[in-house]
Protein backbone atom coordinates (compact mmCIF):
# COMPACT_ATOMS: atom_id res chain seq x y z
CA UNK A 1 0.00 0.00 0.00
CA UNK A 2 1.17 3.28 -1.32
CA UNK A 3 1.72 5.55 2.10
CA UNK A 4 -0.68 8.21 2.53
CA UNK A 5 -0.11 11.93 3.60
CA UNK A 6 -2.60 14.56 4.25
CA UNK A 7 -2.76 17.70 3.03
CA UNK A 8 -5.00 20.46 3.35
CA UNK A 9 -7.95 17.88 4.27
CA UNK A 10 -6.78 15.65 1.06
CA UNK A 11 -5.31 12.13 1.71
CA UNK A 12 -2.39 11.68 -1.27
CA UNK A 13 -0.04 9.35 -2.04
CA UNK A 14 3.52 9.86 -0.92
CA UNK A 15 4.52 11.39 -4.13
CA UNK A 16 1.70 13.96 -4.76
CA UNK A 17 1.92 15.12 -1.46
CA UNK A 18 3.88 18.57 -2.56
CA UNK A 19 3.35 21.91 -0.99
CA UNK A 20 4.18 25.05 -3.18
CA UNK A 21 8.13 26.64 -3.26
CA UNK A 22 6.49 29.85 -2.37
CA UNK A 23 5.60 28.72 0.88
CA UNK A 24 6.76 30.45 3.95
CA UNK A 25 7.37 27.23 6.02
CA UNK A 26 10.01 26.62 3.15
CA UNK A 27 11.08 30.21 2.57
CA UNK A 28 11.78 31.17 6.01
CA UNK A 29 10.82 28.37 8.21
CA UNK A 30 7.37 29.77 8.88
CA UNK A 31 5.27 27.49 10.44
CA UNK A 32 5.22 24.92 13.68
CA UNK A 33 5.26 21.66 14.04
CA UNK A 34 4.47 18.45 16.58
CA UNK A 35 5.83 14.77 16.89
CA UNK A 36 3.29 12.32 18.05
CA UNK A 37 4.17 8.86 18.89
CA UNK A 38 1.78 6.02 19.07
CA UNK A 39 1.92 3.01 20.49
CA UNK A 40 -0.62 -0.90 19.90
CA UNK A 41 -3.35 1.63 18.20
CA UNK A 42 -3.03 4.70 20.86
CA UNK A 43 -2.08 7.57 20.23
CA UNK A 44 -0.27 8.84 23.29
CA UNK A 45 -0.59 11.77 24.95
CA UNK A 46 -2.68 13.29 21.99
CA UNK A 47 -4.29 16.63 23.53
CA UNK A 48 -1.40 17.50 24.86
CA UNK A 49 0.59 17.50 21.52
CA UNK A 50 -2.50 18.72 20.03
CA UNK A 51 -2.50 21.55 22.56
CA UNK A 52 1.14 22.84 22.05
CA UNK A 53 0.97 22.61 18.26
CA UNK A 54 -1.94 25.25 18.80
CA UNK A 55 0.34 27.28 21.48
CA UNK A 56 3.31 27.05 18.92
CA UNK A 57 0.64 28.70 16.45
CA UNK A 58 -0.94 31.17 19.06
CA UNK A 59 2.60 32.06 20.09
CA UNK A 60 3.73 32.90 16.10
CA UNK A 61 0.27 34.62 15.44
CA UNK A 62 -0.61 31.80 13.12
CA UNK A 63 -4.25 30.69 12.16
CA UNK A 64 -4.50 27.03 11.90
CA UNK A 65 -7.71 26.72 9.55
CA UNK A 66 -9.40 23.77 11.46
CA UNK A 67 -10.02 23.66 15.29
CA UNK A 68 -8.15 21.39 17.78
CA UNK A 69 -10.63 18.32 17.16
CA UNK A 70 -10.71 18.40 13.53
CA UNK A 71 -6.82 18.30 14.13
CA UNK A 72 -7.21 14.98 16.11
CA UNK A 73 -9.82 13.72 13.83
CA UNK A 74 -7.67 14.24 10.80
CA UNK A 75 -4.55 12.71 12.72
CA UNK A 76 -6.68 9.30 12.79
CA UNK A 77 -7.81 8.93 10.28
CA UNK A 78 -3.78 9.53 8.63
CA UNK A 79 -2.93 6.88 10.49
CA UNK A 80 -6.10 4.63 9.27
CA UNK A 81 -5.54 5.31 6.21
CA UNK A 82 -1.88 3.88 6.41
CA UNK A 83 -3.26 0.74 8.42
CA UNK A 84 -0.63 1.54 11.16
CA UNK A 85 -0.53 0.55 14.76
CA UNK A 86 2.89 1.63 16.24
CA UNK A 87 4.84 4.83 15.09
CA UNK A 88 5.12 8.59 14.61
CA UNK A 89 2.95 11.16 13.33
CA UNK A 90 4.24 14.31 12.27
CA UNK A 91 2.01 17.62 12.36
CA UNK A 92 3.28 20.44 10.15
CA UNK A 93 1.47 23.76 10.19
CA UNK A 94 3.39 25.87 7.56
CA UNK A 95 2.20 29.71 7.05
CA UNK A 96 1.11 28.85 3.56
CA UNK A 97 1.69 30.18 -0.33
CA UNK A 98 3.00 34.44 0.55
CA UNK A 99 4.97 36.26 -1.87
CA UNK A 100 9.00 36.07 -1.78
CA UNK A 101 9.06 38.95 0.82
CA UNK A 102 8.37 38.34 4.57
CA UNK A 103 5.18 39.72 5.40
CA UNK A 104 3.38 36.91 6.65
CA UNK A 105 -0.14 38.98 5.98
CA UNK A 106 0.63 38.17 2.32
CA UNK A 107 -0.09 34.52 3.19
CA UNK A 108 -3.39 34.12 3.38
CA UNK A 109 -4.21 30.60 4.36
CA UNK A 110 -1.77 27.97 6.58
CA UNK A 111 -1.27 24.63 5.31
CA UNK A 112 -1.59 21.49 7.04
CA UNK A 113 0.34 18.24 6.78
CA UNK A 114 0.03 15.42 8.60
CA UNK A 115 2.81 12.52 7.78
CA UNK A 116 1.93 8.90 9.76
CA UNK A 117 5.06 6.84 9.50
CA UNK A 118 7.37 4.85 11.46
CA UNK A 119 10.76 5.93 13.27
CA UNK A 120 13.92 4.77 15.04
CA UNK A 121 15.94 7.72 15.73
CA UNK A 122 18.82 5.45 18.31
CA UNK A 123 20.11 2.29 17.72
CA UNK A 124 18.68 -0.21 20.24
CA UNK A 125 21.92 -0.63 21.81
CA UNK A 126 21.87 2.86 23.23
CA UNK A 127 18.64 1.99 24.56
CA UNK A 128 20.70 -0.62 26.73
CA UNK A 129 24.26 0.37 27.23
CA UNK A 130 22.97 4.36 26.98
CA UNK A 131 24.39 6.97 24.42
CA UNK A 132 27.48 9.51 24.08
CA UNK A 133 26.80 12.92 25.00
CA UNK A 134 28.54 16.40 24.34
CA UNK A 135 28.28 20.04 24.71
CA UNK A 136 27.96 21.88 21.73
CA UNK A 137 28.84 25.16 21.15
CA UNK A 138 25.86 26.25 19.25
CA UNK A 139 23.74 27.89 21.87
CA UNK A 140 20.38 27.52 22.62
CA UNK A 141 18.38 31.18 21.20
CA UNK A 142 17.65 33.38 23.96
CA UNK A 143 13.77 33.96 24.71
CA UNK A 144 14.71 37.68 23.80
CA UNK A 145 14.82 36.55 20.20
CA UNK A 146 12.16 33.73 19.32
CA UNK A 147 10.57 31.71 22.78
CA UNK A 148 12.66 28.31 22.90
CA UNK A 149 8.93 26.84 24.01
CA UNK A 150 7.97 27.66 19.89
CA UNK A 151 8.15 24.11 18.22
CA UNK A 152 8.69 26.28 15.04
CA UNK A 153 9.73 25.00 11.61
CA UNK A 154 13.13 26.58 12.25
CA UNK A 155 14.98 24.56 13.61
CA UNK A 156 18.53 25.40 11.96
CA UNK A 157 19.91 26.38 15.66
CA UNK A 158 19.46 22.16 16.67
CA UNK A 159 20.55 21.56 13.20
CA UNK A 160 24.06 22.89 14.02
CA UNK A 161 24.45 21.84 16.97
CA UNK A 162 23.62 18.23 16.25
CA UNK A 163 26.25 18.35 13.20
CA UNK A 164 28.80 19.19 15.77
CA UNK A 165 27.34 16.69 17.85
CA UNK A 166 28.07 13.97 15.40
CA UNK A 167 31.26 15.38 14.32
CA UNK A 168 32.54 14.57 17.67
CA UNK A 169 31.37 10.70 17.36
CA UNK A 170 28.77 11.56 19.52
CA UNK A 171 24.85 10.83 19.58
CA UNK A 172 23.33 13.77 20.75
CA UNK A 173 24.47 16.75 22.20
CA UNK A 174 23.98 19.34 25.14
CA UNK A 175 22.96 23.03 24.05
CA UNK A 176 23.56 25.98 26.98
CA UNK A 177 21.64 28.80 26.61
CA UNK A 178 23.06 32.62 27.19
CA UNK A 179 24.10 32.28 30.59
CA UNK A 180 25.81 29.09 30.24
CA UNK A 181 23.30 26.78 32.14
CA UNK A 182 22.60 23.88 30.53
CA UNK A 183 18.95 24.24 28.60
CA UNK A 184 18.38 20.90 26.62
CA UNK A 185 19.73 18.94 24.05
CA UNK A 186 19.20 18.86 20.37
CA UNK A 187 15.94 17.34 20.29
CA UNK A 188 15.51 16.06 23.56
CA UNK A 189 15.45 17.21 27.07
CA UNK A 190 17.83 16.18 29.53
CA UNK A 191 17.86 15.05 33.05
CA UNK A 192 20.50 14.07 36.01
CA UNK A 193 20.00 11.77 39.28
CA UNK A 194 22.32 12.27 42.36
CA UNK A 195 21.51 10.86 45.41
CA UNK A 196 18.42 9.70 44.71
CA UNK A 197 16.88 12.69 43.41
CA UNK A 198 16.27 14.17 39.79
CA UNK A 199 17.15 17.26 38.36
CA UNK A 200 16.38 18.92 35.23
CA UNK A 201 16.73 22.37 33.43
CA UNK A 202 13.54 24.30 33.95
CA UNK A 203 12.09 26.09 30.40
CA UNK A 204 12.82 29.01 31.74
CA UNK A 205 16.88 28.30 30.72
CA UNK A 206 15.60 27.21 27.44
CA UNK A 207 13.99 23.79 27.61
CA UNK A 208 11.46 22.97 25.00
CA UNK A 209 8.33 21.90 27.17
CA UNK A 210 8.34 18.49 26.51
CA UNK A 211 5.75 16.47 26.74
CA UNK A 212 7.75 13.25 27.57
CA UNK A 213 9.73 15.48 30.32
CA UNK A 214 5.87 16.04 31.71
CA UNK A 215 5.55 12.49 31.86
CA UNK A 216 8.87 12.03 33.92
CA UNK A 217 7.18 14.28 36.00
CA UNK A 218 4.20 11.75 36.88
CA UNK A 219 6.22 8.84 36.80
CA UNK A 220 8.31 10.43 39.11
CA UNK A 221 5.82 11.31 41.29
CA UNK A 222 4.26 7.90 41.44
CA UNK A 223 7.53 6.52 42.21
CA UNK A 224 8.00 8.70 44.96
CA UNK A 225 10.81 9.98 43.52
CA UNK A 226 12.09 13.61 44.43
CA UNK A 227 12.33 15.92 41.34
CA UNK A 228 13.12 19.48 40.68
CA UNK A 229 13.72 22.04 38.09
CA UNK A 230 16.27 24.11 38.60
CA UNK A 231 19.22 26.14 36.39
CA UNK A 232 21.75 23.48 35.99
CA UNK A 233 25.98 23.83 34.76
CA UNK A 234 27.66 21.23 33.34
CA UNK A 235 29.35 20.06 36.43
CA UNK A 236 25.87 18.93 37.71
CA UNK A 237 26.07 16.39 34.65
CA UNK A 238 29.77 15.48 35.50
CA UNK A 239 28.99 14.96 38.80
CA UNK A 240 25.62 12.89 38.51
CA UNK A 241 25.31 9.47 39.18
CA UNK A 242 22.80 8.79 36.14
CA UNK A 243 22.01 11.44 33.38
CA UNK A 244 19.12 10.84 31.11
CA UNK A 245 17.41 11.96 27.79
CA UNK A 246 13.08 12.19 26.74
CA UNK A 247 12.00 13.18 23.65
CA UNK A 248 8.55 11.59 21.67
CA UNK A 249 11.05 9.84 19.40
CA UNK A 250 13.72 9.13 21.61
CA UNK A 251 11.36 8.18 24.53
CA UNK A 252 13.20 7.62 27.40
CA UNK A 253 17.07 6.74 26.95
CA UNK A 254 20.55 6.50 29.19
CA UNK A 255 23.62 8.24 28.63
CA UNK A 256 26.49 6.31 29.33
CA UNK A 257 29.47 9.37 28.09
CA UNK A 258 29.24 12.85 28.71
CA UNK A 259 32.39 14.88 27.62
CA UNK A 260 34.73 12.06 27.79
CA UNK A 261 33.75 11.43 31.28
CA UNK A 262 31.59 8.15 32.00
CA UNK A 263 28.36 8.98 33.90
CA UNK A 264 28.07 7.53 37.55
CA UNK A 265 31.12 4.82 38.53
CA UNK A 266 30.99 2.89 34.93
CA UNK A 267 28.76 4.22 32.27
CA UNK A 268 26.01 1.42 32.98
CA UNK A 269 22.57 2.88 33.19
CA UNK A 270 21.68 3.49 36.61
CA UNK A 271 18.50 2.14 38.74
CA UNK A 272 16.19 5.79 38.68
CA UNK A 273 16.80 5.59 35.21
CA UNK A 274 15.74 2.20 34.21
CA UNK A 275 12.64 2.39 36.36
CA UNK A 276 11.51 5.47 34.29
CA UNK A 277 12.23 3.75 31.56
CA UNK A 278 10.24 0.40 32.84
CA UNK A 279 7.13 2.95 33.93
CA UNK A 280 7.50 5.19 30.89
CA UNK A 281 7.04 1.72 28.94
CA UNK A 282 4.28 0.92 30.99
CA UNK A 283 2.14 4.19 30.05
CA UNK A 284 2.58 3.95 26.74
CA UNK A 285 1.65 0.28 26.46
CA UNK A 286 -1.45 1.20 28.40
CA UNK A 287 -2.91 4.75 28.06
CA UNK A 288 -3.52 6.81 24.74
CA UNK A 289 -6.38 8.02 22.47
CA UNK A 290 -7.73 5.08 20.55
CA UNK A 291 -7.28 5.50 17.00
CA UNK A 292 -9.51 2.37 15.32
CA UNK A 293 -12.71 2.56 17.31
N1 LIG B 1 13.69 19.55 22.92
C1 LIG B 1 13.62 19.76 21.60
C2 LIG B 1 14.45 20.84 21.00
C3 LIG B 1 12.78 18.97 20.81
O1 LIG B 1 12.70 19.19 19.50
C4 LIG B 1 12.03 17.95 21.43
C5 LIG B 1 11.12 17.09 20.59
N2 LIG B 1 11.84 16.22 19.76
C6 LIG B 1 12.16 17.75 22.80
C7 LIG B 1 12.97 18.58 23.52
C8 LIG B 1 11.38 16.67 23.51
O2 LIG B 1 10.02 17.04 23.57
P1 LIG B 1 8.85 15.95 23.53
O3 LIG B 1 9.06 15.05 24.68
O4 LIG B 1 7.60 16.75 23.64
O5 LIG B 1 8.96 15.23 22.22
Amino acid sequence: MASKVYVDGKLLDKDDAKVSVFDHGLLYGDGVFEGIRFYNDRVFRCEEHIRRLYDSANAIALTIPMEPEEMTEAMLETIRANDLHDGYIRLVVTRGEGGLGLNPKLCPKASVIIIAATITLYPEDDYTNGLKLVTCSTRRPTPASLSPEVKSLNYLNNVMAKLEALNAGAVEGIMLNEQGFVAECTGDNVFAVRDGAIKTPPVSAGALNGITRSVIFDVTKELDIPLEEGNMTRYELYTADEVFLTGTAAEVIPVSEYDGRKVGKDGKPGPITLRCIEKFRELTKNSGTPIYN
